[in-house]
């Protein structure tokens, strides 16, 4: 149903600059979103949508910033279900034990692992994708856990009165951390 309606929006070209599409009863964003490079406003409030559509990443590349509102409130997306999952233990292959140390230690400003460092030029480029841990803030490169912090909106943000609070993307290093972590941070299965 989403998608007709979006035809008949492009019917007009492909300059619609605001869609509303509130309480349609929606439970997917149509795909053909992405053909409105021109759209400032997108509501979809009060639909069953459960995921934003990689489409709309279109919309928001950074290079080529059009879509300046997005309103999703009342959507089964921002819901939280905790359920209690069963703790796991660690287990890093040697390439991420021993990227680890090296992190650590030249965080430490082991000198002799800075000196060391410079006559591998690709461990310095692997190295340079590290991740941080939320919790105890060291560096980890290919495993993680990923989690789902709840936060306040800051108050430049043009969104809706209604949103309380929004999910942002963080990772932990271990399961140490985990078990440390604040009540707002969610494990994600
Ligand atoms: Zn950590």
């Amino acid at each position: 149903m989403a998608e007709r309606l979006l035809i008949r929006v492009m019917k007009g070209g492909n300059h619609a600059k605001i869609v509303t599409l509130n309480g349609k009863k929606i439970t997917k964003m149509p795909s053909s979103l992405e053909n409105l490079t021109s759209l400032r406003s997108l509501d979809f409030q009060n639909n069953q949508i459960f995921k934003v559509c990689p489409q709309l990443s279109t919309l928001t590349q950074f290079q080529d910033l059009k879509l300046q509102e997005f309103y999703c409130e009342e959507n089964p997306l921002f819901q939280k279900q905790p359920i209690i999952a069963d703790q796991q233990e660690d287990l890093w292959n040697l390439r991420e034990i021993t990227a680890r140390f090296i992190m650590n230690q030249l965080e430490e400003k082991n000198s002799f692992i800075m000196h060391a460092i410079e006559e591998y030029p690709d461990i310095k480029d692997k190295i340079s994708k590290r991740k941080r841990c939320v919790i105890c803030g060291k560096s980890f490169l290919t495993t993680w856990l990923e989690c789902v912090q709840f936060v306040s909106p800051s108050k430049a943000w043009k969104i809706s009165k209604n949103l309380k609070l929004i999910p942002l993307r963080v990772l932990l290093c271990s399961q140490k951390c985990f078990c440390e972590r604040g009540p707002n941070i969610f494990g994600i299965a």
